[in-house]
């Protein structure tokens, strides 16, 4: 049973600090985090971020510090979980309801980002909480690359989905059938294979282009161009770096004439929007 608090909680908002350095945070976000007396944040932030708020308190909860204990990864989300309604009640009792505690995640935290399971935590604790955006490193890849991820006439459609699961290992059912036009693959970087394999039995041809994309938004980011089938090869290259994987339209470099026609689906109309 939830004890009932008889001190008023702080508010917990999280912060989406985009996908690498410190400007890429919204404006909405660095307001916030300047007002914020404690932060709890990921290991993928970039510690220019404190110079946001400098008289806060910063805990670090990227999970492998956190839990200390390879393959804990429950007990890590779980001990954040606590933590996050813990601080939530101390900084009440100590600054009152006005006072915030930022949760900082590395770029959107809605995606890929346990976001789900920690809002289910305050909400059993009956704390209140809010949610600001910030720059998902799929879009920060495609800015860096200048390969916008949808285009005219074919990129209509754009899939984010995460290769991983819990264990580790390629999420299976992949297939069969491709997902969207343009399909961007989070946390695939140590699964280059199995995702070649994964993509080839879902129809998609050998020669596709792949762009691989590490570290997006920082100043040593990587960047390789590959196929489905020889996609393997950005193993190496991207060993041990945050890595995006995007498949199809998104992944090719625009062309050297602006388009003039695309073809409306099933007619030949000329000048047709897409
Ligand atoms: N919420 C984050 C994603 C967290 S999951 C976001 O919106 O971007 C972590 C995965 O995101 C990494 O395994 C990697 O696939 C991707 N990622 C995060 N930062 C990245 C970056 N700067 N460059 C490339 N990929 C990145």
């Amino acid at each position: 049973m939830a004890d009932t608090p008889t001190t008023p909680a702080a508010r917990i908002v999280f912060i989406g600090a985009g996908p690498g350095e410190a400007d890429l945070i919204t404006v909405r976000g660095a307001r916030l985090l300047a007002q914020a007396q404690v932060v709890l944040f990921d290991a993928l932030a970039d510690p220019g971020l404190r110079d946001l708020a400098p008289s806060a308190d910063w805990v670090d909860v990227g999970k492998r510090g956190f839990s200390g204990k390879e393959g804990s990864d429950f007990n890590g989300q779980t001990r954040i979980n606590q933590l996050l309604v813990a601080q939530a009640r101390s900084v009440g009792q100590r600054h009152g309801a006005q006072a915030i505690v930022a949760r900082l995640k590395g770029g959107d935290p809605s995606l890929f980002g346990r976001l789900e399971e920690e809002l289910h935590a305050l909400r059993e604790a009956g704390i209140d909480s809010e949610v600001v955006p910030g720059v998902t490193s799929a879009l920060a890849a495609a800015a860096a690359t200048q390969r916008p991820l949808t285009r005219r006439g074919s990129g209509r459609s754009v899939s984010f989905t995460t290769a991983m699961t819990r264990t580790g290992d390629l999420q299976c059912g992949m297939g069969p059938g491709q997902r969207a036009d343009t399909e961007v693959f989070y946390m695939a970087g140590r699964q280059l294979a199995p995702l070649s394999k994964g993509l080839l039995d879902a129809g998609w041809p050998a020669d596709t282009e792949v762009s691989v994309v590490s570290r997006a938004g920082w100043p040593d980011m990587r960047h390789t161009v590959h196929t489905v089938g020889s996609l393997d090869d950005a193993s190496a290259i991207h060993a041990g770096r945050p890595t995006l994987v995007i498949v199809g339209a998104g992944a090719t470099e625009i062309p050297d004439h602006p388009l003039t026609h695309i073809a409306l689906c099933g007619e030949g109309s000329p000048n047709s929007e897409a």
